[in-house]
């Protein structure tokens, strides 16, 4: 489970929050919100460490998001059979399956230091340890839950990989430990893909890692070790993936994302994400902030059905998706664009292309109604 976040966010995003404890940054919440990078909402959220589950109920709706307790379960008991003995499992599978001289292999435990399970204690004692493997003199060692860490709208996000090993082929590899099964060696691609993504975002928190020690980041591996169930037993299977495009993906997306504190600096004084507060005061705070919705945020989102009705409310075209959007350019409600096309309003100058683009898909449309 990923710890407390330790240190506290910016002064204004703490008080946003209010007396709850941060949520984390953790892997999959970086690729949500690199899936939507425009989102000032979402950015505000996460980098205050808001329990956006919990907002949007405060707020009227079920979140219905996220694993279930059943997925939950059985993830952590897989977890639990691939560390097993020193990672036994894991080290076996080095061996047998990438065929990499791993007999003498060992585990540094890096859930605490000396007592300490503090993020930024451990992501010190993580990059430690990395200088100490990189510089040559351990090449056997398997790092157990590190801590990485990672700037992300202008916040430091700690990270924490399942584990992070050493030299193959001479290179560090992420270890990514997933439950889903492979069957006769291929697994869901959709739940491949979003592995890749976390691994994408663990990878670069490496790089950082290995900057920040003055080392070379061509020690890093540009593929990471998945590691799930063979077929229809509990047995770990482990496959190399290619990051190289997800790496270029995650970090164009990253570099496009707004300073969270700059975006929570607009907010009224009195704006408050405390879910403790009214729902009134809630949702005039939650409005204050500008939301991006589109409909793929219900696949990645809590608040999706809190922003959905709001797009609806207000006849966004977003809410019909990205395309629509996109071909309605400067156009901000479908009740305007619907308006241009029964003449009851005259587009503006920036709106005139996008209104005739419409006529003339109204005309094909009429066409093709009386041609049927
Ligand atoms: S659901 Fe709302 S807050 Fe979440 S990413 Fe979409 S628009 Fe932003």
């Amino acid at each position: 489970m990923p710890s407390q976040q330790s240190e506290p966010p910016d002064d204004r995003l703490a008080r946003l929050r209010g007396p709850q404890p941060p949520q984390p940054y953790t892997a999959r919440k970086i690729t949500a919100l690199t899936a939507n990078p425009a989102c000032a909402r979402r950015a505000v959220l996460d980098a205050a460490g808001v329990d956006k589950a919990l907002l949007a109920q405060q707020v009227g709706y079920e979140p219905r998001f996220g694993q279930s307790p059943f997925a939950l379960a059985r993830e952590q008991a897989f977890h639990g059979l691939v560390k097993w003995g020193g990672y036994a499992e894991l080290i076996r599978l080095l061996r047998e399956q990438l065929s990499v001289p791993v007999a003498e292999a060992h585990v540094t435990d890096l859930n605490e230091v000396g007592g300490n399970t503090a993020l930024p204690v451990r992501e010190r004692e993580t990059r430690r340890l990395i200088a100490h493997v990189a510089s040559g003199q351990d090449v056997r060692l398997i790092l157990d839950r590190p801590v990485l860490a990672l700037e992300v709208a202008g916040q430091t996000a700690y990270l924490e990989p399942d584990a992070l090993t050493h030299r193959i082929e001479g290179k560090f590899h992420v270890v990514l430990i997933r439950s889903f099964a492979a069957i006769d060696g291929q697994a869901n691609p959709t739940a491949v893909a979003e592995a890749a993504k976390q691994a994408a975002v663990y990878v670069l928190a490496l790089r950082r890692a290995f900057d920040t020690a003055g080392l070379p980041i061509e020690q890093i591996s540009h593929k990471f070790l998945l590691v799930c169930p063979k077929d229809f037993s509990n047995r770990p299977y482990g496959r190399l993936i290619d990051l190289r495009q997800e790496l270029d993906a995650l970090q164009f997306q990253l570099s496009r994302l707004r300073r969270a504190e700059d975006l929570a600096a607009g907010l009224p004084e009195t704006a408050t994400l405390d879910t403790t507060r009214s729902t009134d005061e809630l949702s005039s705070s939650i409005e204050a902030l500008d939301a991006s919705y589109t409909p793929s945020c219900l696949s990645f989102c809590e608040m999706a059905r809190y922003c959905r009705d709001e797009a609806d409310g207000c006849a966004s075209p977003a809410r019909l998706g990205n395309g629509v959007r996109n071909d309605l350019p400067g156009i901000d409600s479908t009740r305007t664009a619907l308006d241009y096309l029964d003449g009851v309003a005259a587009p503006g100058e920036a709106e005139v292309e996008a209104a005739d683009l419409l006529r003339a898909a109204a005309r094909l449309r009429r066409l093709r109604r009386g041609a049927a």
